[in-house]
């Protein structure tokens, strides 16, 4: 049987040129990057070359470029290391009602230690409006912490407008730009970024290893603690082969992010246009245009999401109601509430994300299993 990924925002497939580059630093090159001999110094190169490009990739210095073990690691330093080097300071902390749970749990634990966190809403397109970013803020305020782009609906937020207004006031700014960095060149000055999360497994490179970049290593307080490695941030001995296998994910999607981007978008709408037109009682959830390139979210009168996703794996498409963190759960999404969504509609939900090796075909093949499994959910 045919087998379709369209479940991209969960998880990317490692592309091959990552697994060549990582080899060898399983198998002959295995040196532990702190050791005082060869293999060592060998491994300790790989680390410094891959911080080099992903500090170049984000318009950055590589003293920036921390790596951990990733996006959940990162959004946690963020944020739970920014309340201990401000536990005495009664800190405040403003996010969003849609952050990813490595977020939304992140800030809960946070207020249960004395901080308190402003969730801010969002628009009926799931966008954060940037001057109620600005009326949140307080004297307290140590952190404002909002997703590049959601995990669910895809939506973009206006995150140079956040980051100019966080700067004025002089308060970092944390982006979790888990979702949005395979598909969109970041430049963290140009859009006043102080700290950002991203993970290895959703832009092609593997699963445990993340990006966290920090402009300004004194504004945080280290999470873990044990050895001095990445910079006295993140202790533990270096994931050698996953972070050569990020380094070479970012080499190559970077050669080609913008053409790549632009044919993604295209087939994204053509299955959107398709959706809408020709399945009755479809909806599209989140923006329309600051949508990351590869994310779809549709809900469907008179079916569950849940039953969908089912029936298309029984045809070989694999899609998912929400996020992979929620993709068993069948309770109406926490993201499409925030938006207005009605139970009912948000419980009819899935979502589709495509990538690199989306096809014209594969597209074709979806929009025809998609239309023949909600007329036989319908008929049930
Ligand atoms: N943030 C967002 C927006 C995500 O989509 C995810 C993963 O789905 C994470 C954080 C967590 O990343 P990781 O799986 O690397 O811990």
């Amino acid at each position: 049987m045919k087998r379709i990924y369209f479940d991209y925002a969960a998880t990317t497939p490692v592309l091959p040129e990552v697994v060549d580059s990582m080899n060898p630093y399983f198998t002959s090159e295995y040196g532990n990057a702190s050791s005082f001999h060869e293999f060592g110094f060998r491994a300790r190169k790989a680390i410094e070359d891959s911080r080099e490009i992903v500090s170049k990739f984000l318009d950055t210095n590589p003293e920036s470029i921390v790596f951990t073990s990733g996006g959940t690691e990162s959004d946690n330093l963020a944020i739970f290391g920014t309340f201990l080097k401000n536990r005495d300071k009664n800190p405040h902390f403003i996010t969003t009602s849609i952050e990813h749970p490595a977020v939304l749990n992140s800030c809960q634990f946070v207020e249960e230690l004395g901080a308190d966190v402003t969730y801010l809403p969002v628009s009926t397109e799931g966008l954060v409006d940037p001057l109620a970013v600005e009326a949140a803020i307080t004297d307290q305020t140590v952190l404002i912490s909002i997703m590049y782009a959601n995990n669910e609906i895809g939506t973009v937020q206006p995150v140079k407008e956040i980051g100019q207004i966080a700067t004025s006031h002089d308060i970092p700014f944390h982006t979790d730009a888990v979702q949005a960095m395979s598909s969109i060149s970041i430049d963290v000055h140009a859009n006043c970024i102080n700290l950002l999360s991203a993970s290895g497994h959703k832009l092609y490179a593997p699963k445990g290893v993340g990006i966290f970049f920090i402009q300004d290593s004194s504004t945080i307080l280290p999470i873990m603690h044990g050895g001095p490695h990445e910079h006295g941030i993140r202790p533990s001995t270096e994931n050698v082969p996953g972070i050569v296998g990020l380094a070479t994910a970012i080499e190559i999607i970077s050669s080609d992010m913008d053409r790549e981007a632009t044919r993604e978008t295209e087939l994204r709408d053509y299955i959107i246009d398709h959706v809408l037109a020709e399945i009755e009682g479809s909806s599209l959830n989140g923006s329309r245009t600051e949508r990351l390139p590869g994310n779809m979210n549709f809900s469907f009168e008179g079916i569950l999401g849940y039953d969908l996703v089912l029936v298309l794996d029984r045809e070989g498409i694999a899609v998912s109601t929400g996020s992979a963190c929620h993709s068993t759960s069948q309770k109406p999404s926490q993201v499409l509430h925030a938006l207005g969504v009605c139970d009912a509609l948000a419980l009819g939900t899935i979502r589709a994300s495509i990538g690199r090796q989306t096809t014209q075909e594969e597209a074709d093949y979806f929009l025809e299993k998609l239309q023949d499994a909600i007329k036989e959910l319908r008929a049930t």
